[in-house]
C-alpha cells in the first residue's frame, strides 16, 4: 500500500538510534526499514542519532535512485516495494564504520551526510550485529531550542514526515520534547523565511514513534526493553566464569553491574546467577547499617552462607545503588566491608561496557522485530489528533502506550527514590520486579525463622519428566531452598518414574543445590516413563515415602502423567495432594502457556548455531541451508527461530508442506538471487520443524533446492538435532524457573491445608489441586489440568491456539518472500 501524500513525494520515514547503544538496535532499524518498505515508504537512517538530525546534509548528492538496476527479475515483480526500493549502497559503508572516511575507493562515502537513504538489502545481516551500525551519540545541541530546530529545519529539507526514534528514556523524553515543539519549530523556520509556506503545511505535523532501546530495562510501561536481555545475558555469563575462580579460591566477589536508576539487571542476575546479596536502587538495604545485614547474611550469623559451608560470595551492586539515606554504595567500599568484618579476599569486578556489547541474543532480536513493524502502524495511523506512541511489550503483547505517559512515568520513579518512597518506586515497575526481589531473598536467604508450625510442614516430592530443558535445575533449587526456609522436606525422586518406582529418592540440602542455577540439562535425570507404567506401583509409592504434594517439572509428558494422576485418585487415595506440574521443554508445546522453561535457552542455541551456519553458507558461494530443529509437532522453535535468525523460508507442522509451497519457495529464492549483488556470495536460511512433513523432509527439500537453483544458488543441510537443548540455560530461563518454582511451592500450601482440614479417611482433593502452572501474559495462572484438556491436541501433543501464529507469515515477510514468490 502506498501512501503519497497528494502533490507530494512518498511518504519518507527516518530512524536513528540515540544514547547509550544496546544490543538489538540494528534488529530495530532493520525491522523499521523492511516494515516501512513494505509499505510503500522512502527509508532514511539518521547517523549518529540527534547530533545528525541537527548536523543534517551538508554535502548533496544525488542519492535517490538504486544503485541496482533490475534486469533479471521477471516484470510481474519489477515494480514492487522490495525491488523499487533494493539497495541506495550505503548500508556497507555503515557496516564498515567507514561513514566519516575523507576518502575511501569507488568514491562514495558519508562525510558531511547524516541522513541517509537504505534500501532493503542494506540493512540486510544486521540482525545478528552488536551495537548500533547507524551510530548513536549523546547530543548537547539537541537539548537546546536552537539544536532542534536546526534539526526540524533539516527533517524538513529532507522532506522526512515520520522519524522513530530507538533510545532510552533520556532518548525517548527527547522525542517528546520534539514532538511538543514541533508546531512552534515549523512556525518559527515559516517566519524567518527557512522553509515556505506550502513546506509549513505539508510538514504541520511530525509523526513520530520511540521504540526503547536500553540495556537498562529502566522504561516504565514496557516489560523488557530492547538489549536488557542480552546485556543480563553478558552479566551472568560473567558471573558463572567468576563463580568457578570464587569457589577454587573460596574468595569474595563484589560484581558491579549497569543501572543508574533501574536495578532490573543487578536483581535479575542476582536471581539468576544465584548471587548472595544484591544492591538496588529501587530497594535499598532496610538493615541499619546495612553493613551487619549484609555481613549477617554472608558470613556472621549461624545460619549465614559461609557457616553452612559456601566456599564462594557474589555481591551484586548496581552502578546507582545507594543505602536508605541515599548514599552511593559503592563496590569498592562492599569489599573493604567484607575484607575487614569477615576476613574474605575480596575482589572488585567492574563489568563496565562488556554489558553492552556483543552479538544480540535470540529475544534481542525478536522482540526489535515485532516492536519495528508495530511502530511502522503506529506511524501509518498517526494524525495529529493521535498521541505520539512509544512501542512496548506488556503481558506477552506488542502495546502502543503514550510516549507522554512512558516519559512521565518514569521520571516518577526518579522522584520516588529521591523521596525515599521505596514501596512507591517498586510499585512503579512491572509486578514481575517486586516478584523477581521476593524470588532472590527466598532463594539467597537462609534463616529458620520463616518455619511453619510442625502440623503445616509438607513432604514435597520433586521429579524431573521427558526431554532435558534449560531451567529444570534452578526450578529445583528454587524448590529446595523454599521448602527448607519454611521447614517442608524436599524429596528428589531420581530417574523419572522409574526412579520412584526403585524408591531412588533423597532429600536435597540447601548447599546441595547452590550451583544448580546455571546447570543445564537434569540433576535429577529424567525419561520419559508415564505414571501408567505400574499406576498402582506408583501409588503404593506415594504412600510409602508420605508425599503430601507431587511437584512435576517437564513438559508434554508431564502434562500427561498429571491428566493420569489425577484421573486416578478415584482408585488411590494417596494421589488426594496437591499435583503441580511447571512446563519446561524447548518444543513449548504444553497447552495454554505462553512459555515452557527451556524455550529461551534453546532459541539462543539456535540463534547461536544458525549465525556460524549462515556465515559459512556466505563464505564461498550463493548456498541456501536447510536448517531442521526439535520441536516435536510444535513450530515454536522453528518460527520464532526464523524471527531471531532472518531465515526466509519456515516450515513447520500446523502449515505443512506441500509441492505448490516448494513451488513458490523455489521461484521466491530464485526472484531472490537475481536481485543479488554479483560477485558477492549471500548465504540464506529455511528453518524446517523436524515434523513438517513426513514426505517432504530436510533432505528432499535441500535436493530439490538444489537441482532448482541450478547455477543461481547452492544447497545444503544442517540437522540441529539435540543442540537445541542448549548447554548453560539462559538467564531469562533461570529467572523464569524461579518465579514459577515459588508459585508451585504458593500452590502446593494453599491446597494442602485445604485437603489436610479434612479426616484422613475422608480426604478429597479438589479437581482446582491438580493443576499446571501457565504464564499467560505477565500472569502466571495454575489452569486445572481438566481445563487444559479442551485446549489440548493430544493427537499433535501441542495446544490448539498459539500467541504465535502469525509469525510464520511475518518472519517470511521480513525475508522478503511474500513480495518475490510469484512465477518467473
Ligand atoms: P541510556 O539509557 O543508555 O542512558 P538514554 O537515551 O537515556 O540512553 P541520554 O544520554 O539520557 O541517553 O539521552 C540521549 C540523548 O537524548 C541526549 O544526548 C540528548 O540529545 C537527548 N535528550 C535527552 N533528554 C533530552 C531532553 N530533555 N530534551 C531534549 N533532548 C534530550
Amino acid at each position: 500500500m502506498s501512501h503519497d501524500l497528494p502533490g507530494k513525494h512518498r511518504m519518507r520515514l527516518a530512524v536513528l538510534t540515540s544514547g547509550g547503544d544496546s544490543a538489538g538496535m540494528n534488529a530495530a532499524v532493520r525491522a523499521v526499514v523492511k516494515a516501512g518498505i513494505v509499505k510503500g515508504w522512502e527509508t532514511y537512517v539518521v547517523r549518529e542519532g540527534y547530533e545528525g538530525l541537527v548536523r543534517g546534509n551538508s554535502v548533496k548528492i544525488s542519492q535517490h535512485s538504486p544503485t541496482k538496476s533490475v534486469t533479471t527479475v521477471p516484470k510481474s515483480v519489477q515494480h514492487n516495494a522490495l525491488v523499487h526500493n533494493l539497495r541506495f549502497g550505503d548500508g556497507e559503508l555503515l557496516r564498515s564504520g567507514e561513514g566519516d572516511a575523507a576518502e575511501r575507493s569507488g568514491g562514495k562515502n558519508l562525510k558531511g551526510r547524516y541522513i541517509i537513504r537504505v534500501g532493503w538489502d542494506d540493512v540486510r545481516g544486521w540482525m545478528g550485529e552488536g551495537g548500533t551500525l547507524i551510530g548513536t551519540a549523546r547530543s548537547a545541541a539537541f537539548r537546546t531550542p536552537e539544536g532542534r530546530l536546526t534539526a526540524a529545519h533539516n527533517l524538513i529539507k529532507e522532506g522526512i514526515d515520520a522519524l522513530c526514534v530507538c533510545g532510552g528514556d533520556g532518548s525517548l523524553t527527547g522525542a517528546d520534547v520534539f514532538r511538543a515543539e514541533w508546531p512552534s519549530l515549523v512556525d518559527q523556520l515559516r517566519t524567518k523565511g527557512e522553509i515556505t509556506e506550502a513546506q509549513a503545511t505539508a510538514y504541520a505535523h511530525l509523526k513520530i514513534v520511540g521504540l526503547v532501546g536500553s540495556i537498562d530495562n529502566d522504561m516504565c510501561m514496557t516489560d523488557m526493553t530492547i538489549g536488557a536481555p542480552t546485556a543480563l545475558q553478558r552479566i551472568c555469563e560473567a558471573i558463572d566464569n567468576i563463580n568457578s575462580t570464587a569457589s577454587s579460591h573460596s574468595r569474595a566477589f563484589v560484581v558491579e553491574v549497569m543501572g543508574r536508576h533501574c536495578g532490573w539487571l543487578a536483581l535479575v542476575a542476582g536471581v539468576s546467577a544465584g548471587a548472595d546479596f544484591i544492591f538496588i536502587p529501587e530497594r535499598p538495604p532496610l538493615g541499619d547499617p546495612w553493613e551487619d545485614e549484609m555481613c549477617d547474611a554472608i558470613g556472621l550469623a549461624s545460619c549465614s552462607h559461609r557457616k553452612e559451608g559456601k566456599r564462594k560470595t557474589i555481591v551484586i551492586v548496581a552502578e546507582g545503588a545507594h543505602d536508605a539515606a541515599l548514599k552511593p554504595i559503592k563496590a569498592e567500599y562492599i569489599k573493604t566491608v567484607l575484607t575487614e568484618r569477615l576476613g574474605l579476599d575480596t575482589r572488585v569486578t567492574q563489568l563496565g561496557h562488556v554489558q553492552r556489547g556483543g552479538r544480540p541474543c535470540a529475544w534481542d532480536r525478536i522482540l526489535p522485530t515485532l516492536q519495528g513493524v508495530e511502530a511502522i502502524k503506529a506511524l501509518m495511523e498517526s494524525t495529529p489528533e493521535t498521541p505520539s506512541y512509544m512501542i512496548g511489550i506488556n503481558q506477552n503483547k506488542v502495546i502502543r502506550v503514550s510516549l507522554q505517559e512512558a516519559v512521565k512515568m518514569t521520571k516518577a520513579v526518579t522522584t520516588a527514590i529521591e523521596a525515599r518512597d521505596w514501596d512507591k518506586a517498586m510499585s512503579l515497575r512491572d509486578p514481575e520486579f517486586a516478584e523477581t526481589l521476593e524470588g532472590f531473598s527466598i532463594t539467597s536467604e537462609l534463616g529458620h525463622n520463616g518455619y511453619l508450625p510442625e502440623e503445616k510442614r509438607l513432604r514435597i516430592a520433586i521429579i524431573h519428566m521427558g526431554a532435558p530443558a534449560g531451567g529444570m535445575n534452578a526450578a529445583t533449587r528454587a524448590a529446595v531452598r523454599y521448602c527448607l526456609r519454611k521447614g517442608h522436606t524436599p524429596l528428589a525422586i531420581h530417574n523419572g518414574f522409574k526412579g520412584l518406582l526403585d524408591d531412588h529418592i533423597t532429600e536435597l540440602s540447601w548447599l546441595s543445590v547452590d550451583g544448580w542455577m546455571a546447570r543445564g540439562g537434569s540433576e535429577l535425570g529424567t525419561n520419559r516413563a508415564l505414571p501408567d507404567i505400574d499406576l498402582g506401583g506408583v501409588a503404593a509409592k506415594f504412600q510409602k515415602h508420605q508425599f503430601d504434594a507431587f511437584f512435576m517439572i517437564g513438559g508434554f509428558e508431564a502434562f500427561t502423567s498429571l491428566l493420569t494422576l489425577e484421573a486416578a485418585r478415584q482408585h488411590y487415595p494417596s494421589f488426594h495432594i496437591p499435583l503441580v506440574h511447571l512446563p519446561a521443554t524447548i518444543s513449548n508445546n504444553v497447552p495454554v502457556t505462553d512459555y515452557s522453561l527451556g524455550c529461551d535457552t534453546s532459541l539462543n542455541a539456535l540463534v547461536d548455531a544458525c549465525d556460524a551456519i549462515k556465515q559459512s553458507a556466505s563464505a564461498s558461494r550463493n548456498r541456501v541451508f536447510v536448517v531442521e530443529t526439535q520441536g516435536g509437532k510444535c513450530g515454536y522453535i522453528a518460527t520464532m527461530g526464523a524471527l531471531a535468525t532472518g531465515a526466509v523460508i519456515v516450515y513447520t507442522p500446523e502449515v505443512g508442506i506441500n509441492l505448490d509451497m516448494l513451488r513458490n519457495d523455489v521461484h521466491f529464492l530464485r526472484n531472490r538471487y537475481n536481485l543479488d549483488q554479483k560477485g558477492k556470495a549471500e548465504g540464506r536460511l529455511v528453518l524446517r520443524n523436524e515434523s513438517a512433513s513426513s514426505v517432504y523432509t530436510t533432505d528432499v527439500i535441500t535436493k530439490i533446492l538444489k537441482e532448482e537453483g541450478a547455477s543461481l544458488f547452492d544447497s545444503r543441510s544442517a540437522s540441529l538435532g539435540h543442540t537445541l537443548q542448549g548447554g548453560v540455560p539462559s538467564p531469562l530461563d533461570r529467572a523464569r524457573a524461579v518465579r514459577l518454582s515459588l508459585k508451585a511451592m504458593e500452590f502446593i500450601e494453599k491446597y494442602a491445608e485445604q485437603i489436610n482440614k479434612l479426616p484422613s479417611t475422608k480426604r478429597k482433593a479438589p479437581r482446582e489441586s491438580a493443576a499446571v502452572l501457565t504464564s499467560q501474559g505477565s500472569q502466571i495462572v495454575a489452569t486445572p489440568v481438566q481445563d487444559m484438556v479442551q485446549h489440548a491436541d493430544m493427537t499433535n501433543r501441542r495446544g490448539i491456539k498459539t500467541w504465535w501464529e502469525g509469525f510464520q507469515a511475518l518472519a517470511e515477510r521480513m525475508g522478503g518472500r511474500s513480495e518475490l514468490a510469484e512465477e518467473s
